[in-house]
């Protein structure tokens, strides 16, 4: 086709609007699959390179984006650093820059979100963020990321708003279902993962909000007051492990203040993004987060979603007034070519074609079926036997499966719902009954007329607010009590997007965290609770017994007063706070039930000393003790020395999953070098390992820990390096 892209665009535009299809090719389906479907072109990509060398894709993508901007004006690259109305754009989309077909610049499409792609059309719904993250499992968050990144190639994306990275500091926070862990390492580990694998679909990765976003009340003007250390250390620290170990196209920042500087504004934590963790990609304001046309200069490079600070006049005027320079417009312009040239964007057509609902939704299964924690399990009431044959399912929630609100709230293909997954599960001759929960003396009427109980209840989480307690809402705590007290088999089904609290845990016999699962997570969790799939998540965040044991215990401290939200537990988030403050919580960090039981034993290190530039290897047996095969996540912790400053008492350090049938071992052997051994050192502005004695402990979850060694570090060598 010698069209021009102009018109192939503008035909695509027509067509959709009409309805009619215009092209069809037979475009390869994205990397890493067969051809499932012919994919419709919406915008060919340029023909012909002659005169625009950068359109040869056989260069670096470094000399391309050089060579493109040497060819610009000051308007082309104004054009650049920002969006404009998605109506424009030839696909539904949340983000949109228009082609420039006098270089051969193509549309760039952006879609949200963290749990699927969210834009106005149906796609895959997969299990919260947050389930991903109980699942501690790296491989699993690469294969979620690529279900994110097939779908977005199918619906025409180029970009997601995914993965969602802030550090869980706060179970109140209306986003915790978002994000993966109250641990930066886990987290980082998990988003960077995710990022692999949306990556690997030639999809631009974001990661997203960049930085202490942690709470959502007054959100665009919220200053988050942190230490330099806690900033460092816990908040940015999950970023760089994400952007090292994931290459990220590209990272938002967030509506959020940092000490009183706008995240989009902030030279600070903005350059710590590059300098320190070294990401390399371009950085888009949140909708809208960008505050004055020097945000340029403080480093970020499109404004989103529309030009507000960001238009030609405004440029002009900030250039002529010495306020930014036309250099920094090359640098910020830069960024973001380089990266189009990496994604092939530049080489492609933009189509559309049909999501793989099927594969994708059997994807969204095995993430929930990984990620949903086994929290009582008492007489080992699950999984339901053959005898349970009369089984009462009871809860609204049985039969509307729960989901978050606001960007992540992705509208499934297809959902499926608990008391379906429990009535296809159990099979014919079993006898399942429903009531939806709203008249409690009737639920209690059907569950004593049951072998077995299951209650599904939910939270409501929300981007835009947070919430005011943990208790889980309405009627909810009445229905499993009065159940309970029907039925002394009774299971509770949590699908919250966040711990809550559970008056009634003693008087039931079993509860499964199910988070908010999907759009197969009813067959998913009826599959955990009938013993197809032996449990086998771990907590990313602990639980508290009630809402005044949280760390941040008065309104200053979460959500914030009078436009400040003081952050003085410092770097004792989470679990590490509950620790150093002697707080027993409902359920601690890193626990998880099972249908087995695994032993440790056996615990050694490559070295029980060396410099602090050096890395040491721990090895150990996990032996499945039970009776039948599992999962275990064994997790190491680091107690470092509190010489040069204060340290919590513990910190992740290394995870690993193990998969083990019945009786059987297996040696693991952990890697642990300075980036879990340091600190943030605020004079030398760098990570750096003190000397003295690091405990390293082992075990199934931050508390249980029977396994432990030493590794003294005897010479302090340098700082400790993140980028690369
Ligand atoms: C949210 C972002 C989202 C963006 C675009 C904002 O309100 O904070 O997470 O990516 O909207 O939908």
């Amino acid at each position: 086709m010698r069209r021009k892209h102009r018109r192939v665009l503008a035909a695509g535009v027509t067509a959709l609007a009409l309805g009619w299809v215009t092209a069809l090719a037979a475009a390869p389906q994205a990397a890493g699959g067969a051809p499932e479907t012919t994919a419709r072109v919406i915008a060919a990509a340029p023909a012909s390179t002659s005169g625009r060398p950068w359109l040869n894709p056989n260069q670096s993508p470094q000399r391309r984006a050089h060579e493109l901007l040497a060819a610009m004006s000051l308007a082309d690259k104004v054009h650049m650093l920002h969006g404009v109305s998605t109506d424009q754009s030839p696909v539904p989309t949340d983000g949109y820059i228009p082609a420039i077909p006098r270089l051969g610049v193509p549309p760039i499409t952006m879609s949200d979100g963290p749990a699927g792609i969210r834009n106005g059309q149906r796609a895959t719904e997969l299990p919260a963020p947050i389930a991903l993250s109980a699942s501690w499992n790296t491989h699993l968050a690469k294969a979620y990321g690529t279900v994110i990144g097939r779908d977005a190639r199918a619906l025409g994306q180029d970009q997601v708003f995914a993965p969602a990275m802030n550090i869980d500091r706060d179970p109140r926070d209306g986003r915790n279902f978002e994000y993966f862990s109250e641990d930066p390492l886990l987290s980082g580990y998990l988003g960077g993962a995710e990022t692999r694998g949306i990556q690997s679909q030639n999809v631009i990765a974001t990661l997203k909000h960049y930085v202490a976003n942690n709470s959502e009340t007054q959100r665009g003007f919220m200053s988050a007051d942190v230490s330099d250390r806690a900033l460092h250390e816990i908040y940015e620290k999950n970023f760089g492990i994400a952007v090292s170990f994931g290459h990220p196209g590209s990272a938002m920042c967030s509506y959020n203040q940092i000490n009183s500087v706008y995240a989009c504004s902030n030279p600070y934590t903005l350059g710590d993004l590059r300098h320190v963790f070294g990401f390399n990609g371009y950085v888009v304001s949140d909708y809208p987060a960008t505050h004055r046309t020097t945000d340029l200069a403080a480093g970020l490079n499109v404004e989103l979603p529309k030009a507000i600070h960001f238009t030609l006049a405004k440029i002009r005027q900030a250039l002529a007034a010495h306020q930014i320079t036309r250099g920094q417009i090359d640098r910020r312009v830069y960024h973001t070519l380089k990266v189009l040239f990496r994604f092939g964007i530049f080489d492609r057509a933009l189509t559309t074609s049909q999501v793989p609902e099927q594969k994708d939704n059997l994807e969204a299964r095995r993430v929930e079926e990984q990620g949903a924690v086994l929290l009582k399990n008492a007489n080992a009431q699950l999984p339901l036997e053959p005898a349970d044959n009369k089984i009462a399912v009871i809860g609204y929630t049985a039969k509307h499966s729960a989901q978050g609100g606001g960007s992540s709230a992705v509208q499934p293909l297809s959902i499926d719902n608990g008391y379906e997954g429990i009535v296809d599960v159990a099979g014919s001759n079993a006898n399942v009954s429903y009531n939806d929960g709203s008249n409690v003396s009737t639920a209690a009427t059907t569950a004593a007329a049951a072998d077995v109980a299951i209650v599904f209840v939910r939270d409501y989480s929300t981007e835009g607010a947070d919430r005011s307690t943990l208790a889980l809402p309405g009627n909810q705590n009445k229905l499993i009590r009065t159940v309970a007290a029907a039925n002394p088999h009774t299971v509770v089904v949590l699908e919250t997007g966040a711990p809550v609290l559970m008056p009634w845990l003693h008087r039931v016999s079993a509860v499964l965290e199910a988070w908010y699962p999907g759009a197969r997570g009813g067959h998913a969790i009826a599959r955990l609770l009938f013993g197809l799939v032996n449990p086998s998540g771990k907590l990313q965040q602990t639980w508290p017994v009630s809402n005044t044991q949280l760390p941040a215990s008065t309104p200053r401290e979460f959500p914030g007063v009078n436009g400040n939200e003081h952050y003085s537990e410092g770097v004792d988030v989470g679990y590490r706070w509950y620790y150093d403050h002697r707080q027993r919580p409902a359920f601690v960090f890193g626990y998880g039930g099972s249908y087995t039981s695994f032993a440790y034993s056996g615990l050694s290190i490559s070295r029980g000393s060396g410099t602090s530039q050096q890395r040491f290897a721990i090895s150990f047996r996990v032996r499945n003790t039970g009776t039948r095969a599992g999962r275990d996540i064994v997790q190491a912790y680091v107690s470092k020395p509190d010489r040069a400053v204060h340290t919590p008492n513990r910190e992740l350090a290394a995870f690993a999953n193990v998969s083990l049938a019945q009786g059987a071992s297996t040696l693991v052997r952990m890697r642990i070098g300075p980036r879990q051994l340091a600190y943030w050192d605020s004079n030398q502005h760098a990570f750096a390992v003190q000397r003295g004695n690091y405990k390293i402990s082992v075990g199934g979850s931050s508390r249980f820990l029977p396994l432990s060694t030493n590794y003294t570090v005897t010479r302090r060598l340098g700082t400790v390096a993140f980028a690369g």
